[in-house]
């Protein structure tokens, strides 16, 4: 476990399968813990999408099962709510640390069952996705599952980092889903009164964002815009992946182009202690337990016992 008390604390377990596993609990200031409350959890034990930036991609051995997954949200939840009656309006479910969701359909059965495990009004889970080509069953699925269980109250991501789609491959070495077909896909899952999609950009020095592009596939009624950094992992430093913006600095031109375009914008740099935290996209632990030589600026809290 690794943790700073106000913001967020990284736990580690081991698989009844021997490999290990990360997920998240944080809080997101101004917001108090009684107000809103994310756990992160993983998916997959690793990624094969191995993304250049991604601690994740550097290797995949495979799914995360379904019990393994609830047992990550359950033991978060127990440990402050034993009765698990969960009075936070606020409470966000986010399948989005370790792993593409989209490549585990286990994922759509714990989505299935958490309304039935935990008495919680303000659950709304979160699913990020890069939009992973083959995986329409998948989609469809999900869409299926949020006009029957969380209408109104889910949050889709699509991580798509930029607008060049040779850059977009570079950033994402998979085959995906084209802008028109995520645009198509939205177009049947949306319904009055749903969250906004949200496009995220982790964005890296030299990845173009073309607003007019977003505009050509995106309405903004119905998606918004997320800005992130590329976070200080070892695998973007390795990879000489550097992020575009930077916590000096708030006022970049691309951010008033997007809302001159119309759209919604996040930017979101976090909290800058979560970078040392490691409860951001990157897997500190992971690359700790594997004996890598720790880096002076990034990930450096000690791994406690619990
Ligand atoms: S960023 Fe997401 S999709 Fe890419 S390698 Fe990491 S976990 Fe996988």
């Amino acid at each position: 476990m690794t943790e700073k008390h106000d913001i967020a604390t990284v736990y580690i377990a081991e698989t009844d399968c021997g490999e290990p596993l990360e997920f998240v609990e944080s809080v997101q200031p101004p917001f108090t813990r009684e107000e809103k409350w994310v756990l992160i959890v993983s998916t997959l034990f690793g990624c094969p999408v191995g993304c250049p930036f991604c601690d994740a991609g550097n290797y995949f051995r495979g799914k995360i099962s379904k019990d393994d997954m609830l047992a990550q949200i359950d033991y978060l939840i127990t440990k402050r709510f034993p009765n698990r009656v969960v009075p936070i309006p606020k409470f966000k479910i986010q399948f989005a640390r370790m792993g593409e969701p989209a490549f585990n359909s286990s994922v759509l059965e714990v989505l299935e069952e958490l309304p039935l495990l935990y008495d919680a009004p303000g659950l709304m889970p979160c699913i990020s996705t890069i939009a992973p080509g083959g995986c329409d069953g998948f989609f469809a699925k999900l869409s299926q599952i949020k006009k029957s269980l969380y209408r109104q109250k889910f949050q889709l991501q699509f991580s798509i980092h930029t607008t060049d789609n040779a850059l977009r491959d570079r950033m994402m070495p998979i085959e995906k889903w084209s802008f028109e077909e995520i645009a198509e896909y939205v177009e049947a899952y949306f319904e009055d009164g749903d969250r906004k999609i949200t496009l995220n950009f982790a964005l890296a020095e030299g990845n173009i964002v073309e607003p007019e592009t977003l505009l050509r596939y995106f309405n903004s009624a119905k998606f918004l815009i997320k800005i992130t950094p590329i976070n200080p992992t070892y695998r973007a430093l390795k990879n000489d992946i550097v992020s575009q913006i930077v916590p000096e600095k708030s006022d970049y031109k691309l951010l008033d182009e997007l809302k001159n375009a119309g759209y919604e914008v996040i930017f979101s740099f976090g909290e800058l202690a979560e970078n040392h935290i490691g409860s951001n996209c990157g897997q500190f632990i992971t690359n700790y337990l594997m004996g890598k030589e720790q880096m002076g600026d990034s990930y450096t809290f000690e791994l406690q016992d619990i």
